[in-house]
């Protein structure tokens, strides 16, 4: 691990305001950072660590839900409105990483970890994410667990979170805050690059910019939500495909339909073709049947990962089933 300089403010204004400055990066957690220090995968000059600026509260009441960027993934799963509310965010939290982890990670932080591709993690290979320009070898490599959605030819890394996949269906959007600027907001939907010809810059956020809040939506369908997670081990285990719906169905008719994916996208991926096959519709199994077999049109497998193609249409089908029952 390279050595970096720790600074520890006790305000936010102090941490946004170090954060600004050159080769230096947020830590929140550090359950994801800390192993790409120590693989030298990432290798910044400082480190602005977050624990000190508070931020971590929980608010939930009639104008929707407000996560704060340092709030734990545990508190959040656990908090009696989320859970009723916004079950979809309760159910992909639990269904990620493992208690201890869940314990120290943030919200801020998970939204932000790194593609788990074996490549960028290991700096014996080459890696388009962490050297631009030096190629990619999960094209024609390992590429079983990687995306049939959203890739180029410069990058085919899945997006690891399980929550950004919940808030995209969910339309989140991201309070963002950076020294000297007005805070901003940025949809979920609009907060992940594609990769393209440049998939070292993953997020739209500015340098020495910093997450400090998710903010939800009150909905009814948030609150008919569901989150299904299909994986190699049922637990501690990344996604292979995931689906996140969330439905109002008044008389067994579709009215608010969302629908997101993970595990298949180089960002969290939302469906508006299977949204768009139900909105309006008699929810009934045929018709569930119809809109999950358009899932993920457009998808280019890679070589290994094709099964994921009908996984992830099985998966929304499921999910859809359990919302609608
Ligand atoms: C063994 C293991 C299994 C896991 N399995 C899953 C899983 O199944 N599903 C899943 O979703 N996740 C999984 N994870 C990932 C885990 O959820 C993340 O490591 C965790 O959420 C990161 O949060 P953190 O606060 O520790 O972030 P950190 O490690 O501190 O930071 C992560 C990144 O976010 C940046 N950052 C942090 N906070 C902010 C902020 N507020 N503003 C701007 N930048 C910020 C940091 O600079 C860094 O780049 C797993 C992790 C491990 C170690
Ligand atoms: S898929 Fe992306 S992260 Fe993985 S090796 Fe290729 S460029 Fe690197």
């Amino acid at each position: 691990m390279q050595a970096f300089h720790l600074a520890q403010p006790t305000m936010l204004l102090d941490a946004l305001a170090i954060g600004n400055a050159a080769d230096t990066k947020f830590i929140a957690g550090g359950t994801d950072l800390m192993q790409l220090l120590k693989d030298n995968v990432e290798t910044p000059a400082q480190l602005v660590d977050l624990e000190g600026v508070g931020l971590s509260q929980i608010r939930a009441d009639a104008s929707g839900l407000r996560l704060e960027a340092m709030a734990r993934m545990s508190d959040v799963a656990a908090h009696l409105d989320v859970r009723a509310q916004w079950p979809v965010i309760a159910q992909a939290l639990e269904a990620s990483a493992s208690p201890q982890v869940r314990n120290m990670g943030t919200i801020g932080g998970n939204l932000l970890q790194r593609t788990r591709c074996g490549y960028f993690r290991d700096t014996g290979f080459n890696c388009n994410k962490r050297e631009p320009g030096s190629g990619c070898p999960a094209i024609a490599g390992e590429n079983r667990m990687l995306a049939i959605l959203g890739g180029s030819d410069h990058c085919i890394a899945t997006h690891a979170s399980d929550l950004a996949v919940a808030l995209t269906a969910l339309d989140a959007v991201l309070e963002l805050r950076r020294a000297g600027d007005a805070p901003r907001q940025v949809p979920i939907t609009e907060f992940y690059r594609l990769p393209g010809t440049t998939p070292q810059i993953e997020t739209v956020l500015r340098p020495g910019e910093m997450i400090t809040a998710v903010i939800v939506p009150p909905s009814a369908a948030a609150r008919n939500s569901h989150y299904l997670k299909l994986r190699d081990r049922a637990s501690f285990e990344f996604a292979l495909v995931s689906a996140a719906v969330a439905l109002d169905v008044r008389d067994g008719t579709g009215r608010d339909i969302r629908v997101a994916a993970g595990g298949v996208g180089t960002r969290p991926w939302r469906l508006p073709e299977v949204e768009a096959a139900l909105r309006g519709k008699k929810l009934n199994d045929d018709a569930l049947r119809e809109a999950s077999s358009r899932a993920g049109e457009g998808a280019r497998p890679a070589g290994q990962n094709a099964f994921k193609q009908i996984l992830l249409r099985r998966a929304v089908l499921r999910t859809l089933q359990t919302a609608s029952a």
